[in-house]
């Protein structure tokens, strides 16, 4: 779909903010699914969600955020713990609701629309099987096609086929599928990752919208840190099976409780410090700003900490000879008002080499000077506060 069709934010807005008093839709309890025995690609996994919450689950490859979403739509079975949907318990020891009986809509990463139905009935597919006090008139089932295909802002579209819409186009029809018979909770398994960058960013606000003024609670699956934060009310960072943490985008950012966090999520460079005087002797020189974080936890027995330095918390300068050298440029990536150097640190008397060889970090530093692959420089903290970590 041609960028400039898609609309603005001006044009589709949020409904008021969640209730504080929200009804859980989504109860997991100490989650657990092994493969094989052996891998623990879920690892006792509990969490809330509430009504009209959006929760992603964030992590790379192989941490278990499909498996995760697959054991709550009831695509795989739990060796252990259990799911409670809207109150009801859907998989546990001696209960098992059938996926189709879960009161949810799913959105999938190839959208899987069918090809021989039009947009309309692609979307109200699931709405004319439905049973019980889910069953509907067929004058209902067409209000409610055509209020669905509204609300992803698509009327007009209703007869075409999915062949002659675009790849945006096609993932809201999946959207509205999800969403027409008025899920409990839609899950989405990376529902942006087939769209070309542009349209992806333009979707992921709309599709936080859709949601939100759909009043579903949603939970979906990205390895794309920039996408959870847009999306989600909520992020989950998973790593190993389990949840590293899971909180509020900003906390995320601005308060990652763990090195894995800091560098998945806010991208931090992690260097090492032991005390001197008032202050701190670092891998990049003296130090006497603020340091976050449980300083005591985080000194080992030899009396090293780890802090963690934000890309934009490094300050370059050329080497000169009242700033000795003390690393060196191996990349720099341009990206637009600012470039992003990778940088290898130089030897350094007070903290001897480890195993792992020379350290790298990476700096964002504004245009202005510019500095080639190669280069001298002398690199130093540009910023605080600094964050301490244990682990
Ligand atoms: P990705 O982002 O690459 O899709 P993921 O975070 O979704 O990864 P999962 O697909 O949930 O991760 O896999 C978690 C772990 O479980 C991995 O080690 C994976 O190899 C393993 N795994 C997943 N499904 C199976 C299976 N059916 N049989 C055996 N191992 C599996």
């Amino acid at each position: 779909m041609p960028y400039s069709t898609l609309p603005c934010r001006s044009e589709i807005t949020e409904t008021s903010p969640l209730p504080v008093d929200s009804p859980t839709i989504l109860n997991l309890d100490a989650l657990t699914r092994c493969f094989q025995g052996r891998v623990k690609a879920v690892d006792g996994i509990s969490l809330t969600l509430k009504k009209g919450e959006l929760l992603a689950l964030l992590g790379p490859s192989g941490c278990g955020k499909t498996t995760l979403l697959r054991l709550i739509a009831g695509l795989e079975r739990p060796d252990g713990g259990r799911v409670d949907i809207a109150g009801r318990p859907v998989a546990g020891e001696g209960y098992w609701v059938p996926p189709e009986e879960r009161q949810l809509g799913m959105v999938f990463q190839d959208y899987a629309l069918f090809p021989h139905l039009s947009v309309a009935d692609n979307v109200g597919f699931g709405l004319k099987g439905a049973k019980g006090a889910r069953r509907r008139s067929p004058v209902q089932v067409r209000d409610r096609v055509s209020q669905s295909i509204d609300m992803v802002r698509l009327s007009g579209l209703d007869k075409r086929y999915p062949h002659a819409l675009s790849g945006g186009q096609q993932q809201r029809v999946a959207l509205a599928r999800a969403l027409a018979p008025d899920p409990a909770l839609v899950l989405l398994d990376e529902p942006l990752s087939n769209l070309d960058a542009q349209v992806r960013q333009s979707l992921r606000e709309e599709v936080r919208l859709i949601l939100k003024n759909s009043q579903a609670s949603g939970v979906f699956v990205t390895h794309d840190c920039e996408e959870a934060m847009a999306i989600a009310d909520k992020v989950a960072v998973m790593r190993q099976g389990r949840i590293e943490q899971l909180d509020r985008p900003e906390v995320l950012y601005w308060q990652p409780a763990s090195q894995f966090v800091a560098a998945f999520v806010a991208q931090m460079n992690f260097i090492q410090a032991r005390r001197k005087d008032q202050g701190w002797i670092t891998e990049l020189g003296e130090f006497s700003g603020k340091i976050t974080g449980d300083l005591d936890g985080a000194e080992s027995s030899s009396g090293e900490i780890t802090l963690g330095v934000r890309q934009s918390n490094l300050h370059l300068d050329p080497a000169g000879s009242d700033r000795p050298a003390n690393a060196q440029i191996l990349t720099r990536q341009f990206l637009g008002r600012e470039y992003r150097y990778t940088l290898e640190l130089g030897p350094n008397p007070q903290f001897p080499p480890t195993a792992e060889g020379p350290k790298t970090l990476q700096a964002l530093v504004p245009m202005g000077d510019s500095y080639e692959p190669g280069d001298a420089v002398h690199l130093s903290i540009g910023g605080q506060p600094l964050q301490s970590f244990s682990k």
